[in-house]
């Protein structure tokens, strides 16, 4: 594959950024690539792993001469890392985010942008419960989908160069605009997010109760929450008070259908939580033939206890 951008930065080196960095290297798709985090640990072990060609001590040094810069940090300071590197970057640059959240990066950052900089919102439908530097592997973005939310007027050759970048890393690509992005974001990830968080507190509570069980018997499905769970507090804080509108709206359709399941079975309704669970299984099947799980038994996991 073709090189796209002569000079990538990298702003924040987390889960996201390591895996853009290895999935670039992977397919030859930039020349030189620099990152930059605001802890001197994160820079040390970055380098110690390669991470990166150059790992720059101020954000500045990374961001000189770039031609598409980065944002890989928190949803909550986007728009104050925009401000910092605005005065540096050089004119016909693309500035883009891996945000998981659209509308408030948009108003956040775009503000802070000088003319003759094009700005590419992106988020790349991937992930896992990890983060920091050694957290990332270049197949992170294989046949996953990455949004591009571009504001209206954006610069179409800027726009198609990312796309290209992300079809290069792996990914499908899609565009929409940013509220339509976070109304289906928080229906596929933001909502699930903090019924797991919730399910994993009160088994917390449960435990006192029971001691160990809930950990030794968490295999019956309780696992799976507990895995996403585990995703970062920073992150996930950020998520919820960004995207506070749709996250909410969808936990009201969650709580009004959690009543009527409940009053289902409270009244023996068996019809009613059979066909609830047949419509809800066809979804699963739709997920496991458009390639985006497997239906592997257990979640193509080995049979651990
Ligand atoms: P991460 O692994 O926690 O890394 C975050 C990085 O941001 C760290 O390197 C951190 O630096 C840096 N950072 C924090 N505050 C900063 C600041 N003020 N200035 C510069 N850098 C700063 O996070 P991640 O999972 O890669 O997530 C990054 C972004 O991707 C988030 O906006 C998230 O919403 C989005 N996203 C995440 C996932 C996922 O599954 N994790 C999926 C899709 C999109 P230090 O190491 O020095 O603290």
């Amino acid at each position: 594959m073709s090189q796209i951008y002569d000079r990538v930065a990298l702003i924040g080196l987390g889960l996201i950024a390591s895996s853009m960095f290895w999935a670039m290297k992977r397919s030859g798709l930039a020349g030189e690539v620099t990152g930059f985090a605001p802890s001197p640990e994160t820079r040390v072990t970055a380098r110690d792993i390669g991470l990166c060609d150059r790992v720059c001590d101020t954000m500045a040094e990374a961001v000189e001469g770039a031609d598409l810069v980065v944002l890989c940090v928190p949803v909550g300071v986007m728009g104050k890392v925009a401000a910092e590197l605005a005065p540096m970057l050089k004119t016909g640059a693309t500035v883009s985010d891996v945000g998981s959240v659209k509308a408030e990066v948009i108003s956040t950052v775009g503000p802070h942008l000088p003319d003759g900089v094009h700005f590419v919102p992106a988020h790349p439908i991937a992930g896992t419960e990890h983060s920091g530097p050694t957290s990332g592997f270049a197949e992170l973005f294989d046949n996953r989908w990455c949004l591009l939310v571009p504001p209206e007027g954006t610069d179409a050759d800027a726009v198609a160069r990312l796309r290209g970048l992300w079809e290069g890393m792996g990914s499908y690509v899609d565009e929409m605009d940013a509220e339509h992005h976070d109304r289906v974001l928080a229906v596929t990830s933001h909502a699930p997010h903090l019924i797991a968080y919730t399910m994993v507190g009160v088994a917390d509570d449960l435990r006192r109760v029971t001691d160990s069980e809930v950990i030794k018997y968490s295999a019956a499905g309780f696992r799976d929450f507990t895995r996403i769970a585990a995703s970062d507090p920073t992150m996930w804080r950020d998520v919820f008070l960004s995207n506070k509108d749709a996250t909410l709206e969808i936990l009201g359709r969650f709580t009004e259908e959690l009543f009527a399941l409940q009053r289902a079975i409270r009244q023996g309704d068996g019809d009613h939580l059979h066909d609830y669970f047949t419509r809800t299984r066809e979804i699963r099947r739709n997920i496991v033939e458009a390639g985006q799980d497997t239906d592997a038994p257990n979640f193509g996991r080995g049979g651990t206890k």
